[in-house]
């Protein structure tokens, strides 16, 4: 089976912009509740995981890279990584703009940017985003002012006892499906893009797909030798948000828990089965400033253990009914499902020079479970 697939985009349903409520606000601008506070979440690595460091990128290639370290020394996951993968599911589920995607696939190889819809592209106006830009921010060059956001996420820490280091292994070269194939990346009537992309779950039973050593290509490597950290290291950040309207906050939650048979896939080598990962949302503080400053020492509500789940299962109820984009989720939801089928074994077809034969011409990436 094909690594990755696309999840849908509901045509029908440009994203709904509109001008974010920003600081120096109380409630919303129709007197709405404001959602302002933290969220602390435990991260573990469901499968070996990667995120290199830039300052141990060793000319030898007998050394192997290193996972990225913070000042002091621990493991982490960079802040921006974690909002870059939360931002692209509130575009997906919550009927965002086209941040991430232009139309460019395969490094500049080809260009779809005629198959998205004006309405779809990334958000030009800062007074007029949708939810993902209003939550995440608006940094686009060239465009009509920028918008910080309104989400920080701070860089997830390992606890020192929960690290566990996986053995150094040298990458597949095969990154990219080689020779492109149009009908995996427009939908069936070749009118759309066929979705956003992502890389299903491999199952932790297994070991991640690799090379036995470095692959020479005109003399230069064509794959890495790396050390990822290891299944059950454990990582703890804290995400800061202010200023969210409640289908912002919800969209937020949503991000982070998805549902409970599915998780999230992080960092390099998505492709050879690394990167899965399990978040745990474990405490939840909001603070509400108008009953602060009616009733000082109110306002604070602190939601943990048997009293999170609760809080956060109704602002999803609310969200599934009024913002959820449906096929999305259907198909996020196969994609990232877990435990992940199995009986699927994942790589490139192109591996096995299936994309040469006649019997690939048209067809899509569900008909790749069973080349063999
Ligand atoms: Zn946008």
């Amino acid at each position: 089976m094909n690594p990755y697939d696309f999840v849908r985009i509901d045509w029908n349903r440009p994203p709904e912009r509109r001008r974010p409520v920003w600081h120096h606000r109380l409630v919303g601008p129709q007197g709405q509740r404001l959602y302002m506070g933290h969220l602390d979440v435990d991260i573990s690595a469901e499968t070996p995981l990667f995120i290199g460091d830039p300052r141990s990128n060793s000319p030898d290639p007998r050394k192997p890279a290193q996972s990225i370290k913070n000042k002091q020394e621990e493991y982490i996951i960079p802040g921006s990584s974690l909002k870059g993968l939360l931002r692209n599911i509130v575009e997906t589920l919550g009927n965002g703009c086209l941040t991430l995607f232009d139309g460019g696939y395969e490094r500049g190889r080809v260009n779809y940017r005629r198959e998205v819809a004006k309405d779809f592209q990334h958000c030009s106006q800062n007074t007029d985003l949708c939810i993902a830009c209003r939550m995440f921010g608006m940094l686009k060059e060239g465009t009509h002012g920028i918008f910080l956001g309104k989400v920080n996420i701070g860089d997830a820490c390992a606890y020192s006892d929960k690290v566990y280091r996986y053995d150094p292994i040298y990458t597949l070269t095969l990154m990219e499906p080689k020779p492109h194939h149009a009908s995996f990346y427009l939908d069936a009537e070749k009118q759309h893009i066929a979705g956003r992309k992502y890389y299903f779950h491999h199952s932790p039973d297994q070991e991640p797909l690799s090379e036995k050593k470095l692959i020479l290509m005109g003399g230069r490597p064509a794959n890495r030798y790396i050390q990822p950290l290891d299944r059950d290291t454990q990582f703890h950040t804290r995400i800061d948000f202010t200023n969210l309207e409640a289908d912002e906050f919800a969209a937020l939650l949503l991000a982070v828990t998805l549902e409970k048979d599915m998780r999230h896939k992080i960092g390099y080598g998505k492709p050879m089965g690394l990167g899965s990962i399990f978040i745990d949302p474990t405490y939840l503080k909001l603070v509400d400033y108008t009953a602060r400053y009616t009733q000082p020492g109110s306002g604070i509500t602190e939601k943990t253990g048997g009293d999170l789940w609760p809080f956060i299962d109704a602002q999803l109820d609310t969200f599934y009914a009024n913002n959820l984009v449906q096929i999305a989720m259907e198909d996020l939801r196969r994609i990232w499902r877990w435990p992940p089928d199995p009986n699927v074994d994942y790589y490139y077809p192109s591996k096995r020079d299936w994309f040469d034969t006649e019997d690939s011409i048209g067809k899509r990436i569900a008909d790749t479970r069973n080349v063999p």
